[in-house]
C-alpha cells in the first residue's frame, strides 16, 4: 500500500465500519485432536475471527473495492477447524483449516495460520473469471495478498524464480507483484476484469504487453 499513514488509518476505520455488514464466525470442530488443541492454545477462535475481519478489509483495499457494491455479495465468512488432510481449503464463503496441519506445523504456528487465513479469505472475495481463469492464477492472487500483508513464509521462491507465470502460489504471486510494480493497482484491475470472464489478454489490456512477454522480461530482470 502506498497510502499516506494517516489517510490509510482513517480509511481503515471507515472500512472497519462497513465490515460490520459482514459477519465472521470461527469454530473448532477438532478441539479433541492434538492439532485442534494446539489451535485453541496457540491461535484461538477470538484471534481467528479478528484475522478473518482484518484480512477481508485488507483484501478490499488491495482489490480497490472500497465501495461494497464492487465486492462479491458475501454476508458471512466462516472458518471451521476440522480433522481433515491438507492445509486448508475454501468453498464459497466457508474456509476449512486442517487441524492436522496445525498439529504437524513446526515453527510459529500462529503466524503461519494467519498467513493461511489471508490466502483462504482471498478465495472468498476474489472473482474467478466465471470459472474460466486457470487455477494457477487464482492461487497466485491469493498468495499475492498473503505476500502484501507481510505473511510470506521464508520457504517461498525468491523474485524471478519459477518456470511459468501461471505455475501458481508463490511463483505467480511474485510475478503479479512485478506486474503491480509496473502499474500500481494492476492486481485490483485484473481482479475486477475477472468478474465477467477470463482471458490472458487482460494482461495486455492493462499493461500493454502480453503475459508471455511480461514473464520473459520478469525473468530477465532477475537473471
Ligand atoms: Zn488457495
Amino acid at each position: 500500500m502506498k497510502l499516506h499513514v494517516a489517510a490509510a488509518a482513517s480509511l481503515l476505520l471507515a472500512m472497519a465500519a462497513t465490515a460490520g455488514a459482514v459477519t465472521f464466525n470461527a469454530t473448532n470442530a477438532a478441539s479433541n485432536t492434538t492439532g485442534g488443541h494446539r489451535f485453541d492454545q496457540a491461535v484461538g477462535l477470538a484471534y481467528a475471527n479478528q484475522v478473518l475481519s482484518s484480512a477481508s478489509i485488507f483484501i478490499w483495499i488491495t482489490f480497490n473495492q472500497t465501495n461494497p457494491a464492487d465486492r462479491k455479495p458475501v454476508d458471512a465468512v466462516t472458518l471451521v477447524v476440522a480433522d481433515v488432510d491438507g492445509a486448508a481449503f475454501t468453498v464459497d464463503d466457508a474456509i476449512t483449516l486442517s487441524a492436522q496441519y496445525v498439529g504437524n506445523y513446526s515453527g510459529d504456528v500462529k503466524t503461519e495460520v494467519t498467513g493461511v487465513l489471508y490466502h483462504e479469505t482471498t478465495h472468498v472475495w476474489q472473482w474467478d473469471g466465471q470459472g474460466q481463469a486457470n487455477g494457477g492464477l487464482i492461487e497466485g492472487i491469493a498468495d499475492y495478498v498473503r505476500l502484501k500483508a507481510g505473511y510470506a513464509p521464508g520457504h517461498w521462491v525468491k523474485p524471478g524464480q519459477g518456470d511459468r507465470w501461471d505455475q501458481g502460489y508463490d511463483v505467480t504471486a511474485r510475478f503479479l507483484d512485478y506486474c503491480d510494480s509496473l502499474k500500481p493497482g494492476f492486481v485490483a484491475l485484473l481482479n475486477a476484469k475477472m468478474k465477467g470472464g477470463y482471458t490472458d489478454d487482460f494482461f495486455a489490456q492493462i499493461l500493454g504487453k502480453n503475459v508471455q512477454q511480461l514473464w520473459q522480461e520478469y525473468k530477465a530482470k532477475y537473471a
